[in-house]
């Protein structure tokens, strides 16, 4: 059978920070350029860059943030749904039934989005994402027969999940359902490397999982109090180009910024593209005009959950409920390279 090949990610990221050199104005604490450091972890590329030291030597900050990336094969051990030993597995295997509240929590998170737009976000996808395989590089649509059979063990009503005064979760899925958490975690994960960057005194710096965007602080903040602009800025990536072009750039202080999109992992099949975000009402990719969708919010697991939950829902239901929310903005890519945006994404855009 005839098919063309075309490389999807994990190269591919959706959003390119464009890091300006910091110019030293006497704060000893702010550096003269981050300190970065970079590793492919959780499928994708990681980085954490460091603005300050933190009143850190160099080879503390270091150590840092190489802890900081260490978080990530932590969550990937509880969370993965490809790893065989991970916490997340042995749920899906039915071999465990008492869960660490990190996952119970993330899990929570998942239920609550799939309530929130009438179960087009499921978390119980898993049985579909693993049809499609769109990490395996096999790239051949899975038979129809399969997806419908597979579609029967997606519904994320059907998990059962408690808290224990411990703060455990209990947690039954039926056989054969499994719960695949990839739209989510690198939300939560990101959420966590700030909160441990913070404690470490670190409070000025970017964290970038695979697209994935979280600053903390602003950029050079003590050194630029009352000057010139001290955000980050953000570029979003242009769909399916991978020489850093950008659609439009952001400038933020301690937001997050996340995308997602049909460009981020991908096969064309006798020339359809097929790509890894999938509607649990037929168990095929989405296909509703849309090529991406950016979201700025505070938490990192809000950009992360809403930016996928936005796509699958299609521009218009995503505008209405993005400008229905508090504290979250949207901008919408769609298949003609136009751009669209809720109520108040416009006031980050600086080019
Ligand atoms: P993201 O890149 O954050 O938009 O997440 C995409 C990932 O979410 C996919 O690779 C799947 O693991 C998972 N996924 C795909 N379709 C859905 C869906 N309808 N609901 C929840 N998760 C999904
Ligand atoms: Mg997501």
């Amino acid at each position: 059978m005839k098919y063309v090949y075309k490389k999807t990610a994990p190269l591919l990221i959706s959003i390119l920070l464009i890091i300006n050199s910091v110019s030293l104005t006497g704060c000893s604490d702010v550096l003269s350029s981050p300190v970065t450091v970079t590793d492919f972890k959780l499928n994708t590329f990681v980085s954490v860059a460091a603005y300050t030291t933190g009143g850190h030597s160099r080879n503390e900050l270091d150590s840092i943030l190489e802890g900081a990336i260490s978080l990530c094969d932590h969550y990937e051990n509880i969370f993965s749904r490809t790893r065989q030993s991970s916490t997340l597995s042995q749920v899906n295997s039915g071999s465990l039934n008492t869960i660490p509240r990190e996952l119970g929590d993330l899990i929570k998170t998942g239920i609550e989005y799939g309530q929130l737009s009438n179960g087009a976000f499921d978390i119980t996808i898993g049985s579909i994402v693993d049809l499609w395989d769109f990490t395996g590089g096999s790239n051949v649509p899975p038979d129809a027969s399969a997806v419908t059979a597979a579609l029967k063990h997606v519904d994320y009503r059907n998990i059962n999940l408690s808290q224990n005064d411990d703060f455990t979760y209990n947690i039954s899925i039926p056989p054969e359902t499994v719960i695949d958490l990839g739209a989510i975690a690198k939300g939560y994960i990101a959420d966590r490397i700030k909160e441990y960057l913070i404690s470490n005194g670190i409070d000025s710096a970017i964290i970038n999982l695979g697209g994935n965007v979280l600053c903390v602080g602003s950029k050079n903040a003590k050194s630029l109090a009352g000057g010139s602009n001290a955000d980050f800025n953000i570029g979003i990536k242009k769909p399916f180009t991978e020489n850093g072009e950008t659609v439009t750039t952001v400038g933020i202080n301690d937001l997050s910024v996340v995308s997602s999109g049909n460009y981020e992992r991908f096969y064309i099949y006798e020339d359809s593209l097929y790509h890894h975000i999938l509607n649990p009402a037929d168990g095929y990719p989405v296909n509703n005009g849309l090529s991406g969708v950016t979201i700025i919010s505070s938490d990192s697991i809000t950009g992360d959950c809403l930016s996928t939950t936005c796509f699958i829902l299609g521009l218009e239901k995503a505008v209405s409920l993005i400008n229905s929310l508090p504290d979250v903005e949207a901008m919408f890519i769609d298949s003609d390279g136009g751009l669209h945006y809720s109520e108040n994404f416009i006031k980050y855009v600086i080019d």
